[in-house]
C-alpha cells in the first residue's frame, strides 16, 4: 500500500491518506460511488482478544459486507503495527484510517478524553448510550476529538466492570495506601487520592506485572476478558462492583481525512457498523461475564468480595471531588462534565424508579 501511495504522486496524495485506491481517486466532498477503499484498522487490544478484540474484527468485517468489498477494513492487534497506547497518534496522523479502543488511554493528550469511556460513579452502559445519543455526548466527543483530525464512533460497552484483583484483602481504607495498582483513567485519579499507586499497562501485559508483583493489584474489565487473561493465577481476591466503570464504551475512531473522502452511503455503513457492534458486544459481555464469574468461583476457587462501604463512599466523595476540579481546568472538560453530571441527576431519578426497583423486586 505505501508503494501504491508513493507512485500515485501528489495528485493522489489525499486519496492515499484516506486509503482510497488507485485509479479511484476521491471526489471533492466525497469519492465516486465506485470508488474502491483499504483501511487499516489499529486497536488497544491484543489480536482476536476475547469480546474486545473480537468486536474490533466483527466491526471491520461488517464494513466490509455491507459495503460489498467498496471499503475493506483490516484489523492490526496491539504491537502488531504500532504498540497499544499510540493507536490514538497513529490513526490522527494517518498512519492507519481507523482505529478501536477506549477514550481514557489518551487522558495525557485530551483532558476530557475519559469521560467518554466511562466516569466513575457515572452511567451504566444503558444510561451512557442514552447520553451519546439523546443527551449530547456524541456532539462534545466529535468536538473534543476533532482537533486531533478524529472522528469518534461508539463501538462497544463492557457493562459494569468489577474493581479488580488484589492479592491481599482490602478491609479498611488503610488497605490502599501505597498500593501499586493497574487502573486507568479517572478512576486511577481517584484511587490515588486514597493513597494508591495508580500505573497505565495494556491488558496484555498484565498477568505478567501482577503474577511477578510488579503491581499489587490490577482492574482490566469483568469476568470474562480477565479469566482470559488468567488474572485469578496472577491475585485471589476479585472485588466489585466497578465503580470505577459502571459502563466503559469502547470506542472506534476514523482519520478525518480519510473519513470525509468517503462517499455517504459508506459513512453510513462505518456509523451503522459501529453502532451494531456496541450493540452485540455489550450483548456477549453480558451473557459471557456472567457464565464466566460461576467458573472462577467454582472451578478457580476466586474469593470474590464487595467493597466495604465505607471504601465506596470514600471513593465516590473523591470522585465527585475530582471532577468537579478537573472541570476547572480546561473549558471543553468543563461542559462535558456539566453534561454528565446534568444528565446523571436525571438518570438517578428514573432508574431509581425503573430499573433500580425492578432489579430489587425481581432478586427479592
Ligand atoms: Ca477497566
Amino acid at each position: 500500500m505505501q508503494r501504491r501511495e508513493v507512485l500515485m504522486g501528489l495528485a493522489g496524495g489525499a486519496a492515499a491518506l484516506a486509503g482510497c485506491k488507485p485509479g479511484a481517486v476521491a471526489q471533492p466532498g466525497g469519492a465516486a460511488a465506485s470508488a474502491r477503499f483499504e483501511w487499516r484498522m489499529y486497536t488497544t487490544w491484543p489480536k482476536n482478544f476475547p469480546g474486545l478484540g473480537t468486536g474490533a474484527e466483527r466491526l471491520a468485517e461488517r464494513i466490509s459486507q455491507m459495503s460489498a468489498g467498496r471499503l475493506k477494513v483490516t484489523v492490526y492487534g496491539a504491537g502488531e503495527r504500532v504498540p497499544a497506547l499510540e493507536v490514538f497518534d497513529a490513526v490522527s496522523r494517518g498512519s492507519a484510517q481507523m482505529g478501536h479502543g477506549a477514550a481514557y488511554y489518551w487522558k495525557g493528550k485530551l483532558a476530557s478524553a475519559p469521560l467518554f469511556c466511562t466516569v466513575p460513579f457515572g452511567f451504566t452502559a444503558q444510561e451512557q448510550n442514552a447520553w451519546l445519543y439523546y443527551g449530547g455526548g456524541m456532539a462534545l466527543w466529535r468536538e473534543a476529538y476533532e482537533r486531533f483530525n478524529l472522528m469518534p464512533f461508539d463501538a462497544g460497552n463492557t457493562g459494569t466492570q468489577m474493581a479488580g484483583w488484589f492479592n491481599k484483602p482490602i478491609d479498611t481504607l488503610d488497605d490502599l495506601k501505597g498500593l501499586k495498582m493497574r487502573v486507568p483513567g479517572l478512576g486511577g485519579e481517584i484511587l490515588s487520592k486514597l493513597g494508591v499507586v495508580p500505573v497505565n499497562i495494556p491488558g496484555g501485559e498484565l498477568f505478567t506485572a501482577l503474577s511477578t508483583g510488579t503491581i499489587d493489584a490490577a482492574e482490566f474489565v469483568g469476568p470474562y476478558n480477565d479469566l482470559a487473561f488468567g488474572l485469578h493465577r496472577a491475585a485471589r481476591y476479585y472485588y466489585y462492583p466497578g465503580w470505577h466503570e459502571p459502563g466503559a464504551t469502547l470506542e472506534a475512531f476514523v482519520n478525518l481525512d480519510a473519513w470525509k473522502a468517503l462517499p455517504e452511503d459508506l459513512q453510513v455503513i462505518v456509523q451503522t457498523a459501529c453502532e451494531a457492534t456496541s450493540h452485540t458486544m455489550l450483548a456477549e459481555m453480558t451473557a459471557r461475564n456472567n457464565r464466566a464469574l460461576t467458573t472462577l468461583v467454582t472451578e478457580h476457587g476466586v474469593d470474590v468480595r464487595p467493597l466495604p462501604n465505607d471504601i465506596l463512599a470514600a471513593l465516590k466523595v473523591e470522585s465527585e471531588q475530582y471532577l468537579a476540579e478537573a472541570a476547572k481546568a480546561e473549558p471543553l472538560m468543563a461542559r462535558v462534565a456539566e453534561s454528565i453530571s446534568q444528565f446523571r441527576d436525571e438518570m438517578i431519578r428514573g432508574t431509581a424508579i425503573a430499573e433500580h426497583a425492578f432489579l430489587n423486586a425481581r432478586s427479592a
